[in-house]
């Protein structure tokens, strides 16, 4: 699927929700793209999962924030990568620094840098213990397997949706018949 078809797919899944996240924040490593960034070199040109770019894209355009949480220690190499692959100046915040938190603090500074409360972000990331400790900070966080995708992000609206307004029923009932 080209990046158009996924842009216009992810729009119209955003189109299926009312309550809807104010800000989407994404994990670089194995969440954005297939590799650690650590382990490259700058003077590569870096490729992200194959519907990452159309979902950010599709957020731009409604309205929606996005940022960046990652725990990588090289913030140059990824801040170069992004340049590359054109997305940089997409993001409203970047917190990329390691820490021994898993990622309390970024999100911490995010909130500090957006305004927006942690109940109004949705979060993706492929680690189990980022996404234990910042859904405790009250953020609907997904966990993802082989990175963002349609399926992934699909899923993730309707957590937030479900987590935001339980009465919600028919987007529930909807979800709940495709699934089965
Ligand atoms: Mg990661």
């Amino acid at each position: 699927m080209g990046e158009e078809r996924v842009k216009e797919e992810a729009l119209r899944t955003i189109g299926l929700f009312q309550t809807l996240p104010q800000l989407v924040v994404f994990d670089l490593d194995y969440t954005l793209w297939p590799f650690y960034c650590e382990c490259r070199s700058k003077r590569e040109m870096p490729s992200l999962y194959p519907h990452a770019k159309g979902i950010i894209h599709a957020l731009k355009d409604k309205g929606i924030d996005v940022a960046i949480a990652s725990r990588s220690p090289t913030a140059d190499i990824a801040t170069t990568f992004l340049n590359k692959l054109g997305i940089q100046s997409m993001f409203v915040a970047k917190e990329i620094f390691s820490s021994f938190t898993h990622k309390t603090e970024h999100f911490q500074k995010i909130h500090r840098r957006t305004g927006v409360p942690f109940n109004s972000m949705l979060f993706f990331d492929d680690e189990d213990r980022n996404i234990k400790s910042v859904s405790k900070m009250g953020v609907t966080s997904i966990l993802v397997r082989k990175g963002v995708s349609l399926q992934a992000f699909r899923s993730g609206l309707e957590n937030f949706s479900r987590s935001n307004n339980p009465k919600n029923k028919k987007i529930e009932d909807y979800f709940g018949e495709k699934s089965k």
